[in-house]
């Protein structure tokens, strides 16, 4: 606008006789307007696409919140049940190709209604909460712990075979014995009963999942705080 305006001037002093003032200065005028108004837009525009980034990251993050909350239990933290049955689809279709094979391990906390009974339902949602930080402290990276419900979880032990997969276990079984509740409560100990069994290639998750729950069901039976492996394929 400015150069505009002193090529006008240039121009009007050196050819005076050649030049309508008011014409041109109206032109001028009309493209000051123009331009301005073109800038103003284009200012506009940049707010608003700034303005749409920041929406769509806000939208990003709620959509991996809402993701998250979807696939996990909210006291523990561990993948809710929905989520470990996808889970056991996937390692499902790996080990049906032949990736690796894994192994699932049932866990049920022992005399669990005693403990909320005992020392308080609060206590007991800290048991299940503590529970949960041992578990994930336990298994490596692969693997994943879910609650399934209630104080029952099972850990899902990826690329795996029958003997790591019971070393884990009786890892974990250890360590949930080991864990310290004296800040809780003086007197509160936790055990847990754990049924373990390796995915036998081509059956249902649901088929896998009841092997381990009988596996599990014959620690409680065998006294509790302790391990026992169905192997694949045995019907229980
Ligand atoms: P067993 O050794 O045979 O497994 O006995 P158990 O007492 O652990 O088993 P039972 O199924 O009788 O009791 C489970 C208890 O878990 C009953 C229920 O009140 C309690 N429970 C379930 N969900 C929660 C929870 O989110 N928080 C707390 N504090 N307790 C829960
Ligand atoms: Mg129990
Ligand atoms: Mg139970």
């Amino acid at each position: 606008v400015v150069g505009y305006l002193a090529i006008l001037f240039a121009v009007s002093a050196q050819f005076p006789e050649n030049i309508d003032r008011t014409a041109e200065l109206i032109q001028w005028l009309s493209f000051t307007l123009l331009t301005t108004g073109f800038a103003f837009m284009a200012g506009e525009i940049s707010v608003i696409r700034h303005e749409l980034e920041r929406r769509n990251r806000q939208n990003r993050i709620a959509r991996a919140r809402m993701e998250e909350l979807a696939i996990k239990d909210e006291l523990t933290q561990l993948y809710n049940r929905r989520h470990a049955m996808e889970l056991l689809r996937q390692h499902k279709g790996m080990a049906d190709r032949g990736a690796y094979r894994f192994a699932v391990c049932y866990v049920d906390l022992d005399h669990f209604k005693q403990i909320n009974d005992t020392f308080g339902h609060q206590a007991g949602d800290v048991v299940l909460k503590r529970f949960a930080q041992t578990a994930l402290q336990v298994v490596s990276g692969v693997d994943h712990v879910a609650r399934l419900g209630g104080e029952e979880f099972v850990v899902v032990i990826v690329k795996t075979d029958e003997a790591a997969a019971l070393a884990l276990a009786e890892r974990l079984r250890v360590a949930v014995a080991a864990i310290d509740f004296t800040d809780v409560a003086a007197g509160l100990k936790v055990s847990a009963s754990l049924g373990l069994t390796m995915y036998s290639p081509q059956e249902k998750p649901e088929a896998l999942l009841s092997r381990a729950d009988e596996a599990l069901y014959r620690s409680k039976q065998g006294g509790r705080n302790r391990v026992t492996v169905i192997e694949a394929g045995v019907q229980p």
